[in-house]
């Protein structure tokens, strides 16, 4: 298998796995696609039900790698990542949440990121010398990230926060970590983070001097992992037709579920769900794309203007308005209305949601009545502890707060304070230390 660019329609450029995890963006400034979509057969989708979830993850992405990465050694990555449960909660005859926040920092990009943090590291060590990561966050990436690189030989992590937008718990998981983690609190919002990694990426004078790639969800290794559990909530359900709702802010996840539904996971349609920042919701009714500045809503990592990730949802359906609607209907959503569902969730289920839950909720509330035969699954991609002050603002009361995560709030913060320009943070990732 071969990995292109979004920005290469000819298939004129293509390189290998570990050549696109490392560079992350492709040099045309496109994102890095399969070249193809290996297809599960028949007798492959008949046994995933039959597989537990580090099984299944290798079938989903052995085809991708095999040229790469050996068959034991990625059972080994898979057993090392997907070791935490994956519950699927049914809330009512046809609604159910999958819970994808049981990882080390209980948000669902744990499952890129200790995927990718595994593949650098065989990287780094075959290749040797030292790989420098950078990343944008707003809010989980970065916790997720840190998390799965901390310790781990051979790789820096920089870590790029918008100052003043991320939740304080968020913030004690992006900035206590030291060692080979340095948190760099940006005076700018999460647009101006994510546009300073692109320009890094960008900068071949830079890439001389060091080994730098991303770990955002432009990153080929964090994007694959995350087609595995669609595959696996399907494998559960796999007697009945099923439908999900992705809270959605840089449209990995979304644009994962839809890999694996083009390799042949059937699922029956999918629902974007957003905050207010609704630029794919208003694309999908209007067939018009206009990113502007993100707002800042409850479900903060969500606040995106201009998903990177929409290039690779254009690109699975060759530009074509009307094949994606078919596919995916759009809807975005107010605080207001997060809170109301959040209320709703609980008032009818007993269901405690984090405020990125909720709006997955309120997508899959919105369609549910036109897919009457499908078991519709929202992703519920926070563990509603991550945002105490939003349950307790819709609910009355305080979440339930995980060991793991109090023990961040005990630590000390070393974050490093940068002014919003792209000279500042380019000097402290080139520094050696
Ligand atoms: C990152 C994040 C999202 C958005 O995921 P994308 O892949 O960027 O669309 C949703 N919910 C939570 C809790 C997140 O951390």
């Amino acid at each position: 298998m071969k990995f292109i660019s979004t920005r290469d329609p000819h298939h004129e450029r293509p390189v290998s796995f570990f050549d696109a995890v490392l560079q992350g963006l492709a040099p045309d400034g496109g994102l890095y696609m399969p070249d193809t979509l290996p297809v599960l057969t028949e007798e492959k989708l008949k046994l995933l039900p039959g597989l537990n979830l580090s099984q299944l993850a290798f079938e989903m992405l052995y085809p991708f790698l095999e040229n790469e990465i050996s068959a034991s050694e990625l059972i080994t990555i898979c057993e090392e990542v997907f070791n935490f449960p994956l519950p699927l909660v049914r809330l009512d005859e046809n609604l159910l949440s999958l819970e994808l926040f049981h990882g080390p920092t209980l948000a669902f990009k744990d499952f890129g990121a200790r995927f990718m943090a595994r593949v650098l590291s065989r990287l780094a060590g075959q290749r040797g010398g030292e790989i420098r990561v950078v990343v944008a966050t707003s809010g989980d990436t970065g916790s997720a990230v840190a998390a799965g690189f901390y310790k781990v030989p051979g790789i820096k992590v920089f870590i790029l926060y918008p100052k003043g937008r991320v939740s304080p718990g968020q913030q004690k998981q992006l900035t206590t970590w030291g060692e080979n983690i340095t948190a760099l609190e940006i005076e700018g919002s999460f647009d101006d983070c994510q546009r300073h990694v692109k320009s890094l990426l960008a900068d071949a004078s830079l890439q001389q001097q060091v080994q730098l790639t991303s770990a955002n969800s432009i990153n080929l290794a964090r994007l694959l992992p995350q087609m595995v559990y669609y595959a696996a909530a399907w494998a559960q359900l796999s007697q009945h037709q099923i439908a999900f709702s992705v809270p959605s802010g840089n449209f990995g996840n979304l644009t994962a579920g839809l890999m694996a539904a083009a390799m042949g996971i059937p699922v029956k349609h999918f629902v974007a769900a957003t905050n207010v920042n609704d630029v794919v919701p208003q694309y999908l009714h209007e067939g018009i794309y206009q990113p502007r500045p993100s707002a800042t809503t409850l479900s903060n990592a969500m606040d995106v203007g201009n998903p990177s990730n929409f290039e690779r949802m254009l690109h699975l359906f060759g530009h074509q308005h009307q094949r994606m609607q078919q596919r995916l209907s759009g809807a975005g959503f107010t605080d207001v209305q997060t809170l109301q569902a959040m209320q709703q969730l609980y008032g009818r289920y007993g269901y405690v949601a984090d405020p990125h839950g909720a709006v997955g909720y309120l997508g899959a509330a919105q369609y549910l009545n036109q897919y009457p035969d499908a078991q519709f699954v929202f992703l519920e991609t926070a563990h509603p502890a991550k945002f105490p002050e939003t349950v307790n603002r819709a609910l009355g009361f305080n979440p339930e707060m995980p060991e793991r995560l109090q023990a961040f709030l005990e630590k000390k913060e070393q974050q490093k304070v940068l002014p919003n320009e792209i000279r500042k943070v380019r000097e402290v990732v080139l520094m050696l230390h």
